[in-house]
């Protein structure tokens, strides 16, 4: 082993797990990270809420990361079309693969399609500036939304659907989404779930901000918390808490005068959306309603035969995300839409690991992305150290792989250019009073890196 090469690892995805990863691979050898966008930080960039600026303050350690010496970022390299991972193993010891969970669910109903529904990942797209979404166009004239779902990733649309422009507008919300709030007539979002307030999958804090917005009350269906009271004691205190504050909510209700409104619904599957006469949109959604079977987190929904149509112009669904798989060479688990492995080793295929929301399913805050990826760098460390990755080939890394993706006609944005993207953002913001206005065309961001 020559004293220049050492062991050369790469990263595929440069957002949470791609960077804690890095981080702690830092501590015992360099990093190459290769991110499909020409800028970094994945969904803490384009999934967590405008009005969260303080989740994003983990950006802070990972730019310390980017402008590491020994690790370096190639934005602008989408893996499995740009370069294959059969490549990338030629060139490295070992390959993490980081790269989240970037297909949605479908609810796999009639009618899905039609203009008027979204997935959340698309409109969180949208009011967040992913490239591939600044043309959705969501049409914001309807009185009544409903979102399928209720996790946080629900309340999130919701409290962006109903908040107040003035609490947005010195976000990094992107301009045009907030002039479309600015003039939506949404006043009402239902929050669809299968099973009941028990079972609800959000967090206390995201329920916290939704009782509390300005002018608009809670406008839940009592029926829907029958038997909730009793069954107040027995719960563990996270979930008793939550339920405690959805309690108060059904029973206060909140500002009579308030122009706006939100509520829960349980006991509700999708089973279509409706049409209008012309069959060119949608304008309502059919439910089933459901009853439970069993108790507690394990409790299932079973169809009763009712249904339910409910008016409304504007449908997200909320259903979850979901991994895709980027490179038949690698392994992937269709059932459950992850990368098949153990404790973070891709299986039956050494030499490649995975982290983030591609290794465990896209659920999970930033802090247990962290987690299990500082996991996953540990256990490819101990392999290091155990021989199990064969270090005494000399690999070339980065500088192969660039050679490669040049005759490929692909160049990287590295991370002092994205840092060029990054203070021009900033700039743009400044002179409309907000943290930042993201760039939502790719070509602008790259022809401001290589500027
Ligand atoms: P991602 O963040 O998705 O990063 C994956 C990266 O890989 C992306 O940059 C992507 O562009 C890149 N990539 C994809 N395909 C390729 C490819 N083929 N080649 C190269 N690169 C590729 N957590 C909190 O703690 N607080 C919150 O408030 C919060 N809000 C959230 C709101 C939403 C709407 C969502 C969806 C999640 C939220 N989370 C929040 C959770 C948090 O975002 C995740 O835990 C975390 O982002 C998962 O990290 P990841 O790196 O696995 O995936």
């Amino acid at each position: 082993l020559s004293s220049s090469s050492g062991p050369r690892v790469c990263i595929v995805g440069g957002g949470p797990a791609g960077f804690y990863t890095a981080q702690q691979l830092l501590k015992n050898t360099a990093v190459d990270i290769y991110e499909r966008l020409p800028v970094p930080f994945g969904l803490v960039r384009f999934g967590v809420a405008p009005d969260h600026p303080e989740v994003k303050n983990v950006i802070n350690t990972f730019t310390q990361t980017g402008q590491h010496e020994r690790c370096s970022f190639h934005g602008n390299v989408n893996v499995g079309k740009d370069v294959t991972i059969d490549e990338l193993r030629q060139a490295y010891h070992a390959v993490v693969l980081s790269y989240g969970a970037e297909g949605n669910r479908s609810m796999g109903i009639p009618g899905e399609g039609l203009p008027g529904v979204f997935s959340a990942k698309d409109f969180v797209g949208w009011y967040n500036g992913l490239p591939s979404n600044k043309e959705l166009h969501p049409d914001l004239s309807f009185e009544t939304a409903v979102i399928l779902g209720q996790g946080n990733v629900a309340l999130d649309v919701a409290r962006i659907l109903l908040a107040p422009v003035e609490m947005l507008k010195e976000t990094d919300i992107t301009q045009n989404a907030l002039e479309a709030l600015a003039g939506s007539k949404v006043r009402r979002v239902l929050i669809v779930g299968r099973r009941g307030p028990l079972q609800i999958a959000c967090t206390i804090k995201e329920l916290r901000e939704m009782v509390n917005l300005p002018n608009t009350r809670a406008d839940m269906l009592p029926a829907d918390f029958e038997g909730i009271a009793e069954a107040l004691k027995d719960l563990p205190r996270p979930r008793k808490r939550l339920t405690e504050l959805m309690m108060k909510a059904v029973k206060e209700g909140g500002d009579d005068k308030a122009e706006k409104c939100w509520g829960f619904r349980f006991f509700r599957s999708p089973v279509e959306v409706l049409a209008g006469a012309d069959g060119k949109r949608a304008t309502g959604i059919r439910l089933a309603l459901n009853k439970l079977e069993g108790s507690g987190e394990s409790a299932r929904a079973e169809v009763t035969g009712q249904l339910e149509d409910v008016d409304c112009g504007l449908i997200i669904s909320s259903i979850g995300y979901k991994s895709i798989p980027i490179d038949p060479a690698v392994p992937f688990d269709p059932r459950r839409a992850i990368v098949p492995n153990e404790m973070g080793r891709v299986q039956d295929t050494a030499g490649l690991y995975c982290s983030g929301w591609v290794k465990r399913g896209p659920t999970g805050v930033i802090a247990t992305t962290m987690n299990d990826s500082f996991d996953t760098a540990r256990v490819l460390i101990q392999d290091m150290e155990a021989g199990k990755l064969d270090l005494s080939v000399n690999k070339p890394g980065a500088q192969a792989i660039t050679a490669l993706l040049q005759t490929r006609g692909v160049r990287a944005v590295l991370f002092s250019q994205w840092e060029k993207i990054n203070a021009a953002e900033e700039k743009r913001g400044k002179s409309l009073g907000k943290a930042r206005e993201k760039l939502l065309d790719v070509d602008e961001m790259l022809k401001i890196a290589w500027s």
